[in-house]
């Protein structure tokens, strides 16, 4: 067990609207107190500016989804790290599966966002998984080794400031959780490439998501390796994410 705190980090997707995020945050904000755990909320970048506003003096660290693998210039629709950073960006998701699958992102393109953010001091959630085939295939450890790999490479002694998230894609979105023991399973593989590569690799956070839910996330947070959640659709109901946000304080090292 790691004596770090534990992260739950909402990915709300392209979801909410000015009235839908002030309602879900006030939410978040009446039940969620001085939490032993961290939490973020990835929003929308149109939505960065609002939620930066309602979270301030609150335990909620604001994340944004993505971020451009350049430092500026002629990217139209991109967002570069310093911009996010502009509005208080504690975090941003690196790899989410659906940029890899809708969006053709490589492994060097999400080791350079990676770069980006680092370099920009915002966190990067640096998301791996495997679909449902390469499991079947037996490849699962292979994919995520090699998903790993790459932001490792490119980001040298900086890899201890990463947050890595395991999101087997069959379970994104599905409703299919990994059992826990499948979680820890791959996890205890990434923690051990991360120790391979860095004195520091205790420090760094190994988030499980896909399908965490309120009835879940307590056993899934109780795996040796499993240092918090990336959770999605469950992020969106303000009663269900403080479930998971309580189950992670238990589970408090
Ligand atoms: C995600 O989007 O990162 C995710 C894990 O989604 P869900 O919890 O809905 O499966």
């Amino acid at each position: 067990m790691t004596e770090k705190k534990k992260l739950i980090a909402g990915n709300w997707k392209m979801n909410g609207s000015l009235q839908a995020n002030a309602a879900l945050l006030q939410g978040l904000r009446d039940g969620i107190g001085q939490p032993a755990c961290n939490v973020a909320v990835a929003v929308p970048a149109p939505y960065l500016a609002q939620v930066q506003a309602l979270v301030a003096g609150s335990a909620i660290a604001l994340a944004a989804q993505d971020v451009s693998q350049h430092e500026a210039g002629a990217f139209t629709g991109e967002s570069s790290a310093a911009m996010l950073r502009d509005f208080g960006t504690r975090y941003v998701l690196v790899g989410h599966s659906e940029r890899r699958q809708y969006h053709g992102e490589s492994d060097a393109v999400v080791a350079a966002k990676a770069k980006q953010a680092l370099a920009a001091g915002i966190t990067p959630i640096v998301c791996v998984g495997e679909t449902l085939e390469q499991r079947e295939a037996g490849q699962t450890e292979a994919v995520v080794k090699r998903q790993l790999a790459a932001v490792i490479q490119a980001n040298g002694h900086c890899i201890s400031e990463i947050v890595v998230a395991y999101e087997p894609v069959w379970a994104i979105g599905t409703g299919r959780t990994a059992t826990p023991e499948q979680a820890q399973a791959v996890h205890a593989v990434l923690r051990a490439q991360l120790a391979a590569a860095t004195a520091q690799a205790g420090r760094i956070a190994l988030l499980y998501g896909g399908s965490m839910n309120a009835a879940n996330a307590a056993q899934l947070l109780a795996q040796p390796d499993i240092d918090g959640g990336l959770v999605g659709g469950a992020s969106l109901k303000a009663a269900d994410f403080l479930q998971i946000i309580a189950a992670a304080q238990s589970n408090q090292a």
